[in-house]
């Protein structure tokens, strides 16, 4: 059966199921859709009886604090270790590059499955399962397990469940769909625990967290004619904080929520001295924005990233101005 208008649906399923070992891998910087996605993939697949090599394209694949609970992370092996000569699995990659490291033995791959839900995908696999209408991933996944035939136990559906929370922003945004929710409910069906996830996603952040929520709530800048917010994180603020990079992906809602805004941004300061800028929108689109930056993402959540943060701000506040109320 054909899910979702993908032409190379029953393509996916047919050299999944004739692979006996499988390379995974989601996008750099992994967020919980990601995760979800790659751990949910990784836990049916071995199921199946198949050798599965799940990871990440960067030199340590640590599990963000809070995701550490996930089930499957036992499975993550070191991008060095996952082999070319497997069927890879790509997840939540948006381009070819958001593979990191990895890109290259993926595209060595003799199959390549890239199964992605971001418009603009650029179909670097050799089957290309790109869905833009669903929420997340972890929608896809759900449904490429079911036709594989795996069996969705607790653990499985906690990993896909988590991927449909977060990129729906606990179903709040566009995105969440009556069949997201449909999905989501059947997930909770299998004894998932959802306040539990709750907590772990959303409530398990450092004491340091709370003094760099001041910081970056302190130095918001506001461009009112444009209806624009941004603010900044430093590696020093990170650094007297004690708040590792993958544990700041909050502050940006926070900065999004004044009605002041359309449109937000957060700058991330990287060990190269580059900043990572996250864009959120409420209505206008940001994937442009972000694209014509080398970046990529959704309408209304989007990223790039800039070798300086006040040249590149001025360029955005620019942007929007010139774009006016009709972008
Ligand atoms: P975030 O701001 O949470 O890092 O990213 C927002 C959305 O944009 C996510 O869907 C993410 O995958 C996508 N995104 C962020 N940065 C990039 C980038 O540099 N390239 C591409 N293609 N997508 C990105
Ligand atoms: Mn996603």
């Amino acid at each position: 059966m054909t899910w979702f208008d993908a032409p190379e649906w029953d393509d996916a399923v047919e050299a999944l199921r004739g692979a006996s070992s499988v390379s995974l891998a989601c996008h750099i910087n992994p967020d919980g859709d990601a995760l979800g996605s790659l751990l949910a993939a990784s836990l049916g697949l071995k199921q199946l009886g198949k050798s599965v090599y799940p990871s990440w394209g960067a030199t340590s694949v640590e599990v963000p604090y809070s995701f550490s609970f996930l089930p499957g992370a036992d499975l993550l092996v070191r991008a060095a270790d996952v082999p070319a000569e497997a069927a890879f699995l790509a997840l939540d990659c948006g381009a070819g590059h958001r593979l990191g490291s990895l890109e290259e033995r993926a595209r060595a791959a003799p199959c390549l499955i890239n199964v992605d839900h971001h418009p603009g995908n650029d179909n670097f696999g050799t089957l290309n399962i790109v869905v833009t209408t669903v929420s997340s991933t972890a929608e896809i996944v759900t449904r490429l397990l079911q036709d594989l035939g795996v069996t969705i136990d607790k653990e499985i559906a906690t990993c896909l469940y988590v991927g449909i929370v977060t990129d729906t922003g606990r179903f709040q945004y566009a995105n969440s769909t009556p069949d997201t929710l449909r999905l989501a409910a059947d997930l909770l069906s299998f004894g998932v625990d959802a306040p539990q996830i709750a907590q772990e996603v959303y409530e398990s952040s450092p004491f340091g967290f709370l003094k760099l929520t001041g910081r970056v709530l302190d130095r918001a800048v506001l461009h009112e004619r444009e209806r624009f917010v941004y603010s900044w994180i430093s590696r020093k603020d990170l650094k007297e904080t004690g708040v590792a990079p993958d544990e700041t992906d909050a502050l940006i809602d926070l900065v999004r929520s004044t009605r002041a805004a359309d449109v937000a941004a957060m700058f991330k300061e990287q060990s190269d001295g580059s900043w990572r800028v996250s864009m959120r929108s409420k209505g206008r689109s940001v994937g442009a924005l972000a694209r014509s930056r080398g970046g990529g993402g959704h309408e209304l959540a989007a990223g790039f990233t800039a070798p300086d943060r006040e040249t590149t701000a001025a360029g955005l506040v620019a942007e929007l101005a010139a774009a006016g109320d009709g972008s």
